[in-house]
């Protein structure tokens, strides 16, 4: 026999209830909600099995459309269809009924067979298009597709011109680390229960949907007082969902005013206000503003140039030279790009490769980098210099690219230098996103002779298990170890990462060093390489070869 399925049935007189449930109760799972309170409490409580509900107003026809009417409001309860039951039969009360939102109305004295008929029509047509809608539909969360979520906003707002509305952008911070430390489905367990806070607060007219992996986007009535109340809440109550870590959770709130704007220009603007929000402790909204808007405008006018400055050349390559410690001499160099902007002036990597890892362009301008470099050291090479090692940076976007390793072993050959000449700095979180993937690039070109370092080592987290088998020569410790001084605590944490990484065969490069004190405790510590401005700022190629002269090369070292 098939699974009995759940209706509610609500209403304030007793007997009426029990009659109903005794003669529903051979085909239905029967909850009983006795008043507009329990009603609402119940069916909340039961959004995903309950398959109808029948609600009687005989008592207070008023109060019964105002209950019902808010039933409605509610987007979770909403699916859940409703048969009223009234003791009038008169036109006025039945469309009242039937605007507020009923499936369906009946009145008494019914026939009982007609209500169990209406019942299981009601039903079946609410199933029908539960599965019409489930297409439509998050498969996890149940909240929309964000193409259904875009067209939905486009009539939402046709439909309501006087309406002020907003988009929020909730953003998981640490998402990404709770899925690897806890697993998919944790990670999976904490959206549903997400979208759940969300639905609560979604009224009539308003959406709730889930764009990529963590990141859901409301489309809301704006009222700044509730939706900064609603999201500081949302803060606490995702924080009661068991697991052993806060859950950092910010938001960024854009409120429409071109409603003429393409709703996923819109949406960026939320997601550009909860940028400013990341990282930020104790702070979990902020408002798309004039500060948004001049930094977006800013990054909008880099990206515009982008193309046009590696024409021009406007990038240029830097070394700063790497000192081994024991002989202090030069025993490497990391290659730095530099933009130096017709009208902006000198500006940092700082300011635009995060943006281009966004867009992609990092794969175009790091090229650059790499055969800039070579064309280097093949010139130095060339007039009989001896040559130290150059380090390049690659982005977690290169080594998606298909095309890696070829381009990499093209870009040495072209230049007929040997790969032993350049060292590949990949940071640790690189290694984190797609471990197998990452890990299977990265041996063929040790394999083929590039030298790899691992960049900003203990930035990330899973660094100490996953390193036995991670294909790596070189740990280049994060600065900020040796930044703001080493006292007691980072001292401690500093020997202790150095002396593993020892154990484990690997050389150890620090970085930022800017003082006298900070290079004794490594000398001390026995760390292999240094590299700051102690020693050297990063310099144009023409200054590091004259630098590297000078500093007496030693032969053989990485
Ligand atoms: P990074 O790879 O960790 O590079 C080290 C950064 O520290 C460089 O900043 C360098 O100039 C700076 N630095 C060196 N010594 C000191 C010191 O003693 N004190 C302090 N406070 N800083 C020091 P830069 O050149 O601004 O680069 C910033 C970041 O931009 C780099 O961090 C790297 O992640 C990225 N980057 C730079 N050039 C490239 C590139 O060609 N390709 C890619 N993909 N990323 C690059
Ligand atoms: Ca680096
Ligand atoms: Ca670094």
């Amino acid at each position: 026999m098939a699974c009995k399925k759940t209706i509610i049935i609500a209403g304030k007189d007793e007997k009426d209830r029990k009659n109903l449930t005794s003669l529903l109760r051979e085909d239905y799972n029967i909850l009983e909600a006795d008043g507009s309170g329990s009603a609402m409490e119940i069916m909340e409580e039961n959004t995903s099995t309950a398959a109808a509900a029948i609600l009687d107003i005989t008592f207070n026809i008023q109060g019964g459309i105002k209950l019902l009417s808010a039933l409605k409001r509610k987007e979770n309860i909403s699916k859940i269809p409703i048969i009223v039951i009234t003791g009038k039969s008169d036109e006025k009360t039945e469309l009242a009924v039937l605007e507020a939102g009923a499936s369906d109305y009946i009145h008494k004295p019914f026939n009982f067979k007609v209500l169990k008929k209406r019942l299981e029509n009601i039903i079946k047509w609410n199933e029908n298009i539960a599965v019409a809608r489930h297409i439509k539909k998050d498969n996890l969360t149940g909240v929309y597709t964000e193409e259904i979520f875009c067209k939905k906003v486009v009539k939402l707002l046709k439909e309501n011109p006087d309406t002020s509305y907003a988009f929020v952008y909730s953003d998981m911070e640490n998402f990404r680390l709770i899925r690897d430390l806890f697993g998919e489905n944790a990670a999976n367990n904490i959206l549903v229960y997400l979208a759940k806070v969300f639905n609560h607060f979604i009224g009539r007219d308003e959406l709730c949907g889930r764009f990529d992996a963590g990141h859901f986007v409301l489309f809301l009535k704006y009222n700044k007082k509730e939706l900064d109340r609603n999201l500081e809440s949302a803060v606490k109550i995702i924080n009661d969902f068991p697991i052993n870590m806060t859950i950092k959770l910010g938001f960024g709130v854009y409120k429409i005013e071109d409603r003429n704007m393409p709703v996923q220009a819109m949406c960026a603007r939320a997601v550009m206000a909860a940028d400013a929000v990341r990282g930020k402790y104790g702070q979990h909204v902020a408002y798309y503003d004039k500060k948004v808007w001049e930094k977006q405008l800013h990054e909008q006018e880099i990206v515009n140039c982008m193309e046009d400055a590696v024409k021009e050349k406007q990038f240029k390559v830097y070394f700063q030279p790497k000192y081994e410690l024991d002989s202090e001499m030069v025993a490497g160099a990391e290659a730095l790009v530099r933009w130096q902007h017709p009208e902006k002036g000198f500006m940092s990597p700082a300011e635009f490769i995060p943006l281009f890892e966004k867009n992609g362009f990092i794969t175009e301008l790091d090229k650059f980098v790499w055969d800039t470099a070579c064309g280097y050291i093949e010139n130095w090479i060339k007039k009989g210099y001896h040559v130290v090692p150059i380090s390049v940076n690659v982005s977690r976007a290169d080594i998606y690219n298909p095309d890696f390793i070829e381009i990499m072993l093209g870009i040495v050959n072209r230049h007929g230098i040997a790969p032993e000449y350049i060292h590949l700095e990949i940071t640790e979180t690189a290694y984190t996103d797609n471990p197998a993937q990452i890990i299977d690039v990265v041996k063929k070109l040790k394999d083929i002779g590039f030298v790899i370092e691992m960049d900003d080592f203990g930035s990330g987290y899973s660094s100490l298990n996953m390193l036995n088998e991670l294909p790596v020569d070189i740990l280049k410790l994060d600065m900020g170890f040796v930044q703001g001084g080493i006292d007691e605590n980072s001292s401690s944490i500093l020997s202790f990462i150095i002396g593993l990484a020892k154990w484990m065969d690997y050389a150890v490069v620090a970085e930022g060093i800017e003082t006298e004190e900070q290079i004794q405790i490594l000398k001390d510590m026995d760390c292999n390489f240094v590299q700051g401005y102690y020693y050297a700022k990063p310099m144009p190629p023409d200054e590091f070869e004259a630098y590297m002269l000078k500093h007496n090369i030693p032969d053989n070292h990485q």
